[in-house]
């Protein structure tokens, strides 16, 4: 079959490789339908995530047919060969202490080698797919075929009326963008604010309005990725840019998010940009500069703003991905205004089934955040766009089957969604 193999930092090749095999009873096959790329991809073609190998296929956000199951899978699901399932990122047994509490991002079962990150962490978390050695060195999805391990908890049965752009971020971005929101405790009319517009933050900005916020405030420097926000019925902050505050006094990040909030700042704060933030005040510069001289694994300046924007009892929850021991947090601040922080990756099952429903019921098509539909082909130069955030880039979706896709989201928008009704709320931007 073809797959995406990480050859190094910055590179990766489709190459052919052997197809998978169910290698236990309770693993299935699945013919890899559509595929996407995300933004924790970036920190492995970036080469800041340990423990890759040179070959690892990547991919963690995939649906497609069930081809194959091991003999317990049908004793333990529903699942049978022919279905269209959506694949949790998350690998789970589902019966272990935390999967047992839908603390599945936690599986205690599922990662062959906790050891690694029981020396850094002390603890495991689950096993991921397309996600290095330290999280099992599973092979990921971006490929034409996927062996998926407990078959009988992970893979979400699809309806056949709703169509692969619509679900398939039930696979990661949108339990995440969800779960970030709803890390936040919202309570009616809360203003919640959210670094970083790419996918997640998209997700969590439709999340945050679902679950009761009242405002969300987008910060990012991508036009269009703030412009998406926009559509969401967020409001947006460029952070490159000071502005003038409700006095008119030059107004940094800080200063705009004050004046936004009558002084007390968000009820929340959501880091949907992780370890590697951008930009260039004192605190980027620092991190740049520990990082260039490998004295650092993560850019954690997101991480920090949010601590200082979050009003005193608020939340910071953090679905960015970050990886080793962070610098200069300002946990002071954590405890003199009485923070609470919430951070991991997503328990994706746990939302896959509510969320599917938010789908089916038209309160929701997460396909709007899709820019990029390509061959699996083109993934080297996809990963290249969506990297530099070059050519209106947001969310790419490969299709491991076909030669010749739509390409960029006009002619998909022509070729795919001929027949999608206008939104009927802000939710549905
Ligand atoms: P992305 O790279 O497309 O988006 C990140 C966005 O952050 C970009 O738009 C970028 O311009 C913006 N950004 C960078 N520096 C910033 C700064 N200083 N201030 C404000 N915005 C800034 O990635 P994505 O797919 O949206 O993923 C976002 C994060 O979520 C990544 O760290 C990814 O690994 C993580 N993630 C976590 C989970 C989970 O289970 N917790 C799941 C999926 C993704
Ligand atoms: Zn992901």
């Amino acid at each position: 079959m073809k797959a995406l193999r990480w050859n190094g930092k910055h590179r990766v090749d489709v190459e052919e490789v052997p197809d998978p095999k169910i290698e236990h009873p309770s693993d299935a096959i699945i013919k890899v339908t559509s595929t996407a790329i995300c933004g924790s991809d970036l920190h492995l073609y970036d080469g800041v995530v340990p423990t890759m190998e040179y070959g690892d296929i990547l991919g963690h956000e995939p649906m497609g047919e069930v081809i194959e199951i091991g003999s317990e899978v049908s004793n333990l699901s529903n699942l049978k060969i022919g279905d269209r399932v959506v694949v949790p990122f998350v690998i789970a047994c589902g019966h272990c202490l935390f999967c047992k509490s839908s603390k599945f991002s936690l599986c205690d079962d599922s990662n062959p080698n906790a050891e690694l990150p029981e020396k850094l962490y002390g603890a495991s978390p689950a096993g991921l797919f397309g996600f290095s050695h330290m999280y099992g060195g599973f092979a990921g999805g971006q490929a034409q075929y996927l062996r998926v391990p407990f078959a009988d908890v992970g893979p979400i049965v699809i309806p056949e009326h709703l169509p692969d752009e619509k679900v398939l971020f039930l696979s990661d971005i949108f339990p995440t963008g969800w779960m970030a929101a709803e890390n936040c405790d919202i309570q009616p009319g809360d203003i919640v604010a959210i670094w970083g517009g790419g996918p997640v933050g998209q997700m969590a900005v439709r999340s945050a309005f679902i679950l009761g916020a009242g405002r969300v405030i987008v910060i990012d420097n991508i036009e269009e990725r703030l412009e998406m926000a926009r559509k969401g019925g967020a409001e947006t902050i460029n952070f490159q840019y000071d502005k003038e505050d409700a006095e008119g006094h030059e107004a940094n990040l800080f200063d705009q998010l004050k004046s936004m909030t009558e002084g007390h700042g968000p009820h929340s704060c959501i880091d949907a940009v992780g370890m590697e933030a951008h930009g260039t005040d004192p605190g980027m510069i620092y991190d740049w500069i520990k990082m260039g001289l490998r004295m650092a694994t993560d850019r954690p300046n997101v991480l920090r703003q949010c601590i200082q924007a979050c009003r005193k009892g608020g939340t910071v929850s953090v679905p960015g991905v970050y990886a080793g021991f962070l610098d200069k947090i300002p946990f002071g601040a954590v405890f003199n205004k009485g923070l609470t922080l919430k951070a991991g990756q997503t328990h994706v099952q746990k939302y896959t089934q509510p969320l599917l429903e938010l789908i089916d019921s038209g309160k929701i098509d997460p396909s709007f955040v899709i820019t990029h539909m390509l061959p699996l082909d083109s993934a080297p130069a996809a990963y290249e766009t969506f990297k530099q955030k070059e050519d209106g880039c947001i969310k790419v979706v490969l299709k491991p089957w076909e030669t010749q896709t739509a390409g960029k989201i006009q002619d998909f928008e022509n070729v795919h969604k001929p027949d999608t009704p206008s939104p009927p709320s802000a939710a549905n931007a």
